[in-house]
């Protein structure tokens, strides 16, 4: 079955081709490029030796994905194409909602006019804003801070409201935790184009001697050592979540719009984050902790067990291996794509 995979040349959605072949889907993927390299789709067939077909285009390009309905019998779509850098989307929020909403409106108006029917949404905790408590349920109000978080509440709505024209579609909401880590061949992973805003890339760039060192965004939080948690999330695990998400559109039970959290239901500190980083690359981690983020909240973790009982999803790697596995990756591609093997 072909699954059309928006943003699939990128760090999620490279890994899930690899799910998805792994599990008998034929990964068809669309992608401009913006934020990603064809040698991760390259390295995805040197780790399952089958090729992918892919299209560069973008999902604001109406023309071009009728061509791809066209041209190919798509089963379902995995759409993960889309701008994700939180203080960008506060200085470009114009292009955050071009790319990443009229671009979404674009692609399920192709997916309408095609008939195709079925899809997965990349949101993100992010949806949750300032939770009151932690874990965080599915059900719990949603807010946002900043026009990329607002981007992704504008299409699960979007979403929310083609389910109530359109109830025979399938259409699963995904909101991630903090995906973090690589293929455990080492051979793809994050690569982020600039300074990375995200921790794990920033870690490991200082492990690598990249980056001078580490400014842990404030030591005052209400947290167990004063550092901000999260829940982070093996990108492998994340991955294998897709094909059960995709494999529930066909069980008569799970109703046809559900959203799920993907965590692993454990919180993590900077702290005890970078500690688990030295461990794995058995090098020092310089730091210093600064003033907080803006829009930063203290703690954050899912209660995954409704992903578990709907999709029968579970994480399944711990922090420990989620470092050791990025520290493969980064130390065998200090530049990332950039580095030949
Ligand atoms: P990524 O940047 O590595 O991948 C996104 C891919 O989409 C890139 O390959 C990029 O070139 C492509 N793309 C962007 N705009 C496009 C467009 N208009 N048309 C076609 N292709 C386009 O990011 P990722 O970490 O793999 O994230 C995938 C999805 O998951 C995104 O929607 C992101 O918002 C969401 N998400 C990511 C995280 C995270 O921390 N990585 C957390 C929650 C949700
Ligand atoms: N963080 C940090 N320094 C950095 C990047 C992140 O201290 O250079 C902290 C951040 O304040 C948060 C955690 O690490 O507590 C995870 O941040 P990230 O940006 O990776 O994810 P998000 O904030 O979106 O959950």
């Amino acid at each position: 079955m072909n699954i059309l995979v928006t943003g699939g040349a990128g760090y999620i959605g490279s890994h899930t081709c690899i799910e998805l072949l792994d599990a008998g889907f034929t990964p068809i993927v669309f992608d401009n490029l913006s934020n990603s390299s064809t040698i991760a789709l390259d390295r995805v067939k040197q780790i399952t030796g089958q090729t992918i077909t892919f299209i560069k285009g973008d999902v604001r390009d109406a023309e071009a994905l009728d061509h791809v309905f066209n041209e190919y019998n798509i089963y379902a779509v995995i759409h993960f194409a889309g701008l994700k850098a939180v203080g960008e989307s506060v200085e470009k929020p114009l292009m955050y909602y071009d790319n990443n909403v009229s671009g979404s409106i674009t692609l399920f108006g192709a997916m309408e006019r095609n008939t195709v029917s079925r899809v997965i949404f990349s949101s993100s905790a992010t949806v949750y804003g300032d939770p009151a408590t932690v874990p965080i349920t599915e059900d719990f109000p949603t807010s946002t801070t900043n026009p990329y978080g607002g981007s992704k509440l504008i299409i699960e709505d979007v979403l929310k409201n083609i389910h109530i024209a359109h109830p025979e579609w399938n259409i699963a909401l995904l909101r991630y935790f903090n995906p973090v880590g690589a293929h455990k061949s080492g051979l793809i992973g994050e690569d982020p184009n600039d300074i990375p805003n995200n921790l794990m890339p920033y870690i490991s760039g200082v492990a690598v001697g990249k980056l001078e060192q580490l400014s842990i965004f404030g030591g005052d939080y209400p947290t167990p050592d004063g550092t901000g948690v999260r829940d982070y999330i093996h990108v492998v695990d994340l991955a294998k979540g897709h094909v059960k998400a995709l494999q529930a559109f066909e069980n008569p039970s799970v109703d046809n719009l559900y959203t799920v959290n993907l965590g692993t239901g454990k919180g993590y500190s900077v702290l005890e984050m970078v500690a688990a980083f030295n461990k794995a690359s058995n090098k020092p981690i310089k730091y210093q902790i600064t003033d907080r983020r803006a829009g930063d909240i203290a703690c954050c973790y899912a209660d995954p067990s409704y992903a578990k009982t709907l999709i029968d999803w579970e994480a399944t790697m711990g922090v420990q291996v989620m470092c050791d596995d990025t520290w493969r990756w980064q130390s065998n591609h200090p530049t990332g794509y950039k580095t030949n093997d």
